[in-house]
C-alpha cells in the first residue's frame, strides 16, 4: 500500500501489516522516519459487542479494527466491549499483545467499564 510520510510528505510503498506481524523498522526513503510508528494523534472508536456478536465474531472484528489502526496513523483505539464474556476474552488477548509488544498499552476506561482504551503507538 502507499503510505504518506507525515514528516516529509513522501509517498512510500510498504506492505499491509497484521497486528501480530508489523515491521516497525520500515523507514521513509526520503527522511528515514519510522513510517509505521507515525501517529496523527487520532482515536478510532469501535463497538464489537452490541450487535449480538458471538465471542468469535467479536474477536475477529477486533482483529480487523486493530489491523486498520496499525495500517493507518491511529494513536488510540477506543473499544466498546460491554461487560460480558467478550470483555474477558479481549482483556486476555490484549494482555498477550502488550507482552509481545504488538500494542503499547491498554486499560479499561476509568469512566466506562465497558470500554477499553488501547494505545497503538505513542
Ligand atoms: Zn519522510
Amino acid at each position: 500500500m502507499n503510505k504518506e510520510c507525515l514528516a516529509c510528505g513522501m509517498i512510500n510503498s510498504i506492505p499491509v501489516f497484521d497486528i501480530t506481524d508489523w515491521n516497525k523498522k520500515d523507514r521513509c526513503l526520503k527522511c528515514d522516519d519510522a513510517l509505521i510508528l507515525q501517529s496523527d494523534g487520532s482515536t478510532h472508536t469501535c463497538d464489537i459487542a452490541h450487535g449480538n456478536e458471538t465471542v468469535d465474531q467479536a474477536m475477529s472484528k477486533l482483529h480487523l479494527h486493530l489491523n486498520h489502526a496499525i495500517n493507518n496513523y491511529t494513536h488510540r483505539v477506543r473499544l466498546i466491549v460491554g461487560g460480558g464474556l467478550i470483555k474477558e476474552e479481549v482483556l486476555g488477548l490484549l494482555y498477550f499483545y502488550q507482552q509481545q509488544g504488538y500494542i503499547v498499552s491498554y486499560a479499561v476506561d476509568s469512566r466506562n467499564a465497558g470500554t477499553i482504551n488501547i494505545i497503538i503507538r505513542s
